[in-house]
């Protein structure tokens, strides 16, 4: 035995394991995502974090191996909602938002919560609002590589999240835990 100080690292992913992993996503046939233009992101596996039809096959992956995962609409976002939809009259709007298709506005409810929402539509002084997900209703495909694997800490199992090695923003992420 040579290395006393660091426990052996899991050769495979299973539940409890921390992730470090690279992904693509693309949706119609367009990458959407991708953390390789940044950082791999890092998970907990069987926590739920990552959407559960990309989560699901994973399980028994090694560092430095790649899979293509095809996850359905209904297994990531859901399908579109065509109740989701909210016709808000065109006054309503600041001067600094360009009312066209696609932009992405952001809608206080009545109990104050903030709302993500796309303008769908525009019609007179009608402006069409879409609440849906972006990708509700759409098929996923996932590039992904696994680029490390470690067990997580008690802590982090009991807090259901990675904590990061320097000095982590660990006290801000629960104060979003709680505002959620
Ligand atoms: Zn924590």
């Amino acid at each position: 035995m040579n290395n006393h100080s660091q426990p052996p690292k899991p050769s495979v992913i299973a539940d409890d394991v921390v992730v470090r992993m690279d992904y693509t996503l693309s949706v119609d046939g367009e990458v959407f995502e991708t953390s390789t233009k940044s950082e791999p992101i890092e998970f907990i596996q069987g926590y739920g974090q990552i959407i559960p039809g990309l989560e699901r096959e994973l399980y028994g992956l090694m560092p430095g191996q790649s899979k293509e995962v095809f996850v359905a609409s209904n297994d990531a976002y859901g399908d579109l909602d065509p109740d989701a939809m909210m016709d808000v009259p065109r006054s309503e709007f600041g001067a600094d938002i360009p009312l066209e298709p696609g932009v992405e506005v952001q809608v206080k409810n009545e109990d104050g919560e903030v709302m993500d929402a796309r303008i769908s539509k525009v019609q007179g002084d009608t402006v069409e609002l879409d609440f849906n997900h972006p990708l509700a209703g759409k098929d996923l495909v996932f590039d992904v590589k696994i680029v490390d694997l470690r067990d997580a800490t008690p802590e982090e199992l009991e807090h259901g999240h990675v904590h990061g090695d320097v000095g982590h923003d660990h006290e801000l992420q629960d104060k979003d835990e709680i505002e959620e």
